[in-house]
């Protein structure tokens, strides 16, 4: 029933929650903790 996902950053290692639609729709997610912007496959960890 969860509303999001949580999803590491492949710079510094820290989790954050994202929007579940996010997945699959090639937007880059964005790490509030680095400033960094990535995709999907470059996270080391995603958990649905
Ligand atoms: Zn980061």
């Amino acid at each position: 029933m969860g509303q999001t996902i949580e999803i590491t950053c492949p710079k510094c290692q820290k989790t954050f929650v994202a929007n579940p639609h996010m997945i699959g729709s090639g937007m880059n997610f964005h790490c509030p903790f680095c400033d960094t912007y990535f995709a999907e496959k470059e996270s080391p960890k995603i958990r649905k």
